[in-house]
């Protein structure tokens, strides 16, 4: 050993030595990245995007799968938080992750990739109440872990709100289908027109030993206001199921939509798909205060939906629609100004939200309510009758497809837990990655693509797609914008920057690299050009190493 490793070694060990000691070494870490941080349903964002960038598409979609079995959907109708969260937003534009998603599920469907192997029998049997999102995610990952798992469901047709609701030019009936049909091929059974009625009751007749309930929201909310002689007035949930049984009611030719949420756009734009020539949204407060998602109603203007802002309906007489106008107080809450307008229209469709329809529940022991007038569950998704779990629109949440799918997920981990007699414990996250934690020093000019758009002379025709998806290449260039966030990619800047040889070692593709503390000086030169703050200095006294004699 050379005198001046003597040194560095004792240094490294805090007994006494004559020459500079490095109080802290570096480290390799995995972070959270915050795209991953973000995905309801815990997507190993990053790592399939890796896979994508090295051209392994089946690899990237088997990495997909073991979080949600429904790629080529999620990538159409997820309101995609990954992308909110990206990093690379603060540099130019999110990776196009959910598109990228969506390409991998859309090939899975072409190659006919099958999902992962069910695990051995356990002969243990599980009723699943709704075959939505929530109902299928859990039934995916409950069959996986070698369960009998039996859906119910009281439409002719799976899916839930993502055949009743979501309209079909955000996502064709032919993808959902046969994402469903790769969930029911894994041996779940899967029981179309069937409403249940006594949840206890065919808990027992069936004699299974646990239920997931995911029935959703289906109760279309009403408001009480005068109404005479008017045309016909619906429920937006009423109507989007007709036009998911193909029998799209034409309700006349001028449409008042009323609410403010995605639910009223997607009403407002079937409603012109179905050839209303005028359709008006009414939402009382201004775009700021819609829970509509911005591109939602920027899209129905877009094709020609009229949406009055500040107006609050009062009443209907025949065709006129009377509005009080409103204008947003100090406090930001929209207030009657006093003024009042009118519009004519033939009918209106209310989306204005949706309950849970209780009356299922109303004979189960124990089963409890909050506040907001869903089911409460405990930690493990367990609502206060044994062995009856629920999630998805029907507890308290953001209701959207991938939050349903999330609960899917993590419900099916608490049944299979429960079943096998324990619980079921989720590991400490790691801490998470931020835009100003990694060190972009280099110059970068890749912005993301396009979305490609059917041009909306084209679209509003009919129910074709809306969103083109991305191109293979196109989805390998995403996945190449990628920064890593957090965790090394084996880019080598470390090992280029070290001045001491042999101070980083490599370790092979796919194994990244190890220090070897006898030769590191604890410069900080790794950690300083690692583009993806994969790396961190430490303490010497916390970096368990053996040196050699
Ligand atoms: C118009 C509209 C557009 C939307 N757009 C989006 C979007 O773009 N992206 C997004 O992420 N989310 C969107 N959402 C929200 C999303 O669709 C829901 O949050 C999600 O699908 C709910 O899933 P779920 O499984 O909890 O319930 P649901 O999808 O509602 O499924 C419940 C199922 O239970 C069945 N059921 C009910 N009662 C019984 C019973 N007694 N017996 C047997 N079966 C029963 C129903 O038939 C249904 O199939 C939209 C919602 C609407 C209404
Ligand atoms: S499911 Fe949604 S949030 Fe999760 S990775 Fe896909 S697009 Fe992003
Ligand atoms: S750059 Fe990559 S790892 Fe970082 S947040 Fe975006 S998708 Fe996730
Ligand atoms: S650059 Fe080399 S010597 Fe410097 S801290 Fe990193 S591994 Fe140690």
């Amino acid at each position: 050993m050379s005198a001046k490793q003597i040194v560095r070694n004792s240094a490294c060990l805090n007994t006494k030595s004559i020459g500079p000691k490095p109080k802290m070494l570096p480290v390799y870490k995995d972070y959270l990245p915050p795209c991953n941080q973000h995905c309801p349903t815990g997507n190993d964002i990053q790592g399939f995007l890796a896979l994508v960038r090295d051209l392994e598409f089946k690899k990237a979609w088997q990495k997909l799968v073991i979080n949600q079995p429904m790629p080529a959907i999620h990538g159409r109708v997820c309101y995609h938080p990954c992308e909110i969260s990206c990093n690379r937003a603060h540099t130019d534009s999110p990776v196009s992750i959910q598109q990228v998603e969506r390409m991998l599920g859309d090939l899975a469907i072409d190659q006919k990739w099958a999902y992962p192997t069910v695990n051995e029998e356990t002969n243990r049997k599980i009723l699943i109440i709704g075959a939505g999102s929530a109902g299928l995610a859990a039934a995916y990952h409950l069959r996986l872990a070698g369960h009998q798992v039996e859906i119910r469901d009281a439409n002719p047709h799976a899916g839930g709100m993502m055949n009743y609701g979501i309209p079909a030019y955000r996502l064709p009936r032919n993808i959902l289908q046969q994402e469903v049909e790769k969930i029911t091929d894994m041996g779940v059974k899967l029981t179309l027109n069937h409403k249940v009625t006594d949840i206890v009751a065919e808990k027992e007749q069936g004699e299974f030993d646990a239920v997931f309930l995911a029935i959703g929201a289906q109760i279309g909310r009403h408001l009480k206001i005068p109404m005479e002689d008017c045309g016909p007035i619906m429920e937006a949930t009423e109507y989007l199921n007709l036009v998911g049984n193909d029998q799209g009611p034409k309700l006349g030719k001028r449409i008042v939509v009323l609410g403010g949420g995605n639910t009223a756009m997607d009403t407002a734009r079937v409603a012109k798909r179905l050839g209303a020539e005028e359709v008006m949204v009414i939402f009382f407060s201004d775009r700021n205060h819609m829970t509509a998602h911005e591109f939602e109603a920027d899209e129905a203007e877009a094709e020609g939906v009229k949406i009055h802002w500040m107006r609050n309906l009062t009443s209907i007489h025949g065709t006129e629609f009377t509005m009080d106008i409103m204008a947003l107080d100090e406090n930001g809450d929209a207030k009657p100004t006093g003024e009042v307008e009118t519009l004519k229209a033939d009918a209106m469709v209310f989306a204005i939200g949706q309950d849970i329809e209780r009356q299922l529940l109303s004979g189960v022991e124990n089963v409890e309510l909050t506040p907001d007038g869903c089911i409460k569950v405990n930690e493990y998704m367990m609502t206060g009758h044994e062995g009856i779990f629920a999630g998805g629109d029907m507890i308290s949440s953001s209701r959207s497809v991938t939050t349903s799918t999330g609960h899917g997920k993590k419900a099916a981990r608490n049944i299979d837990a429960w079943l096998r007699g324990g619980v079921y414990l989720t590991e400490e996250k790691h801490q998470v990655v931020t835009h100003d934690m990694l060190q972009l020093w280099y110059e970068i000019d890749s912005n993301r693509n396009p979305i490609n758009e059917v041009a909306v002379a084209e679209r509003v025709k009919d129910f074709t797609e809306v969103v083109q998806g991305l191109t293979m290449d196109q989805a390998v260039y995403e996945a190449t914008r990628c920064y890593s966030c957090g965790n090394c990619f084996e880019c080598d800047g470390c090992y280029g920057a070290c001045p001491e040889q042999g101070a980083i070692i490599k370790l092979g593709k796919g194994n990244r690299y190890k220090f070897d503390y006898e030769k590191c000086t604890g410069c900080q030169a790794c950690v300083n050009q690692c583009p993806c703050h994969a790396i961190a200095m430490s303490p010497v006294s916390d970096i368990p190493f053996t040196l050699k004699k």
